[in-house]
């Protein structure tokens, strides 16, 4: 599924704190391993993280987690990038808890 996103904030500070890490948190509401960059263009498969993004055709602020590879982790925080690939919920109650 391919969505417009752009990212919300890096989160090495704060990771998830029921999964250890945000990549984690992603894999496990997946259940499957992270193996590429989320960017359509990107092939990228090395040093993925999981970055807070916003799905820029939402209303809301709703927060998502994807991963992402280190370039795309550190885009300008309001330019968007299509994806392909599951948004996850970045709130625990709403994802990683539920399992
Ligand atoms: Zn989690
Ligand atoms: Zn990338």
């Amino acid at each position: 599924m391919s969505h417009f996103v752009s990212v919300e904030k890096i989160s090495k500070d704060k990771e998830c704190s029921n999964c250890g890490t945000w990549l984690k948190h992603w894999e496990k509401c997946r259940n499957k391993r992270a193996t590429k960059c989320s960017v359509i263009i990107c092939n990228e498969t090395e040093n993925l993280q999981g970055v807070h993004v916003n799905d820029i055709f939402r209303m809301d602020s709703k927060s998502f987690i994807i991963p992402l590879c280190n370039t795309h982790a550190h885009l300008p925080l309001l330019q968007s990038m299509e994806v392909s690939t599951t948004l996850i919920s970045s709130n625990p109650r709403h994802s990683c808890k539920r399992f």
